[in-house]
Formats: C-alpha cells, structure tokens, sequence
C-alpha cells in the first residue's frame, strides 16, 4: 500500500492542462506584475466571499500583517494594542500580530471543534484589546453569535485568517450582514494559497478580502511600496503583490471550489461512518455540514506517535497539524511562553491528520480507517 498524505501533483492533475494554458496567455502577454489577470482573480474570490474588495497578495502571512498595517495607517490599530487569538493555531498567525508591533493575546480553543472557545473570549478583553483575530481552523468555521456579540459590545475588529477554509460558511451572517462564508464574516480577512491548502497555487500567493474600502485601498498601496499612485508613496510600503502568474493559475481552480469543498466533506463523512471511536477521538461533523471544508482531518490519539508509525509501516502518510503550538516555539519563550495553555498543549501532542484531498480516493480512505481501527 502507498498512500501518501498528499499528492499535490495528483490534485493538479484534473486542471493541469488549463493551469499550464492560464501561465501561458501570461507569457505571451507581455504583463507580469498585476493587470487584467489579477483583477480578474481579484473580482471571483470578492464575489465568491461576498465582499465589495479583494486585494491579491502574496502570501497568507503577508495578507494578515497587511490587514493589521492596514488598520494601522487608518488609526484603527496602534503599536501595542492587544489582538485576541486562539493557542492552537499555526504560528503565521501570531507571527502577523507580532511583527505589527502588537500584543498576541492567547484564548484557548474548545476542546470539540478545536477553534477559539468564543465564551472564553471576553475575559480576554482588556482596555487595549482591539481586534479578535479567528481562524478558522483546519477548515471549520470560528465565528458565531457569541464572537459577533463580543466584538460589537467591545467595539473589536473581528479579523479571519482564512487559509484553511476557504468555501466554508458559517450559521450567522458577518458583521455587514452581506454574507454568511468565510472571508466575509469579520471586518477583513486574509487568505493563502500556499500549494497544500484547499485551493492551492503553484508557488506562494494570498489574499484580503473585505469591504472596507479604505483597508482595501491601505492594503493595496501598503502591499506596493506604499504608493497610491506612481512614484507618490504615502506610506512605508513593503513589495507584497500577487503575482499574475499564480492569478491565472488560481483563477481555474477557484471555479471548481465547489466540488473541491463537496468531495472533502465526503470523504470526511466516510471516514466518520469507518472510523470506530474505541481508540481515537474522531473530529466531529457539524449539524450544518457546509461549516467546515475539511482542510485537515485531524484525530486525536493517546498513543498518536504510535499510531502514526503503524500507519506508516504500512505506507499510509499522516502529518501532525500542528506538533507544537506558537506559545511553545522558541521565538516566544521569554513572552507567551510565559504562560501555561494546556489545551492547545494537549491538541499538539495528540493531534494526527489522516490524509484527505481530491487526490484521495474513497477506496484509499476506506484503506486507511481500516488500519487505524487495526491499530
Ligand atoms: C498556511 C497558513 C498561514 C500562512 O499562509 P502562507 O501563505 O504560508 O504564508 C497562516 N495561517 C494559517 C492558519 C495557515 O494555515
């Protein structure tokens, strides 16, 4: 048996042909930085999240550090204020708000849906607590009434690091009461494209989406030197543009996000319905099945490392999502590593993801929830 975790060739292989015609009209087109292709990008994933702006990007850490110099430019974020965000998340996030100047402030998640607990959230709020950044993770929706609720009554930003759910929705509609998917539900958000998410390019590329239209149009100077027009820098702006190349690349897989996310939630169910509970905890479907687009699925496991070596014994790969939460990696030792968050702990080192992509077949799925029952 070989199953990989993920075979990124294998789930490129269904728009390879019309990937490698996109790179090619971008050759010939003589344009390689913005233009036509990336507007054309820009107004689908808008559209798609139900957003008035989209600002191309390259990469999901950079759009989430654009968002907070964004606000930052506009007076809605000052150097030191404080952003809420969950302990389990991968360290981009935290990484956002610390390059920024400003104070992660760590809530632990819900042991069942593994997102932020929103009715920790408000003990967290402190008189410098600006902005709550959620992430949705591992594909599931985080943002509810409870997070909308505190949001409004502190007057905090509600920002989504969206990498890992694009497609998702949630059960509430966001804060401009326009759209109910994920990319739509805060003030802004921020999406990668990083190769191995649901929707991935050929390289590093990401995105903002919000309708905001004065972020929009912070974001899109900040992320090209800073210039509102040609040679008329209004800020100190970084190079951070969404290259044309991986627009045309992702505007071909962006159309089949419905499929991509419908296939995910079936190979999730089918491992729901195979996998016996005995010895892993299995994650839990959702009563409304389009809250989660199943970027990971991730078990947890008393005897995960065991686990994964039988499971790789027998050519089956996993990962672990993420085998060390941001309070415990060296660069924050002397500041969030300060304090104890024994859940995220807990996720991180029992946390297994099993594979499942489009490139996954549901005969392979069946192989591998029959190996972990094994073990
Ligand atoms: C992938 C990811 C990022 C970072 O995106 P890059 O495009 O790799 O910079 C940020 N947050 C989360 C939750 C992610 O999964």
């Amino acid at each position: 048996m070989n199953i990989p975790f993920l075979d990124l060739k294998k789930v490129n292989e269904p728009y390879a042909e019309q990937m490698r015609q996109a790179v090619s009209d971008v050759i010939n087109s003589g344009r390689y930085i913005g233009g036509e292709v990336c507007v054309s990008f820009e107004t689908k994933l808008a559209k798609k999240t139900g957003t008035d702006f989209c600002v191309g990007v390259s990469n999901g850490l950079d759009a989430l550090r654009l968002i907070i110099e964004g606000y930052k430019v506009m007076g809605k974020l000052n150097i030191g204020d404080e952003i809420i965000v969950p302990s389990n998340t991968y360290v981009a996030t935290v990484l956002a708000i610390t390059h920024a100047g400003l104070k992660p402030v760590l809530v632990e998640p819900d042991i069942n849906t593994l997102n932020i607990d929103s009715s920790r959230i408000e003990e967290a709020v402190t008189e410098h607590t600006r902005a709550i950044m959620t992430v949705h993770l591992y594909g599931r929706t985080a943002y509810d009434h409870v997070m909308a609720d505190v949001a409004t009554r502190h007057g905090l930003l509600v920002i989504e690091d969206n990498a890992q759910a694009i497609g998702a929705e949630a059960d509430v509609m966001g804060f401009g009461g326009k759209s109910n998917v994920t990319g739509g539900l805060g003030h802004a958000a921020a999406f990668s494209f990083y190769p191995t998410k649901n929707i991935g390019a050929a390289g590093d590329a990401g995105a903002v989406t919000t309708s905001d239209r004065d972020l929009a149009d912070a974001v899109r100077a900040i992320s090209n030197y800073g210039s509102d027009r040609r040679y008329h820098n209004i800020y100190h702006g970084f190079n951070c543009r969404l290259d044309p190349i991986q627009a045309a690349i992702l505007s071909v897989k962006l159309d089949h996000l419905e499929e991509i996310c419908n296939y995910r939630r079936q190979l999730a169910s089918l491992y729901d319905s195979l996998l016996n509970p005995d010895s892993i905890v299995k994650p839990r479907i959702p009563e409304n099945e389009r809250t989660h687009v199943w970027h990971q699925y991730v078990v947890l496991a008393d005897k995960r490392d065991a686990l994964r070596e039988a499971l790789a014994s027998k050519g089956i790969g996993t990962d672990i999502n993420y085998p060390c939460a941001p309070h415990r990696q060296p660069c924050y030792a002397d500041t969030l590593g300060m304090n104890d968050y024994p859940i995220a702990d807990y996720i991180s080192s029992h946390c297994l993801s099993l594979p499942l992509s489009t490139a996954l077949t549901t005969e392979q799925a069946e192989q591998v929830a029959k190996a972990v029952n094994e073990f």
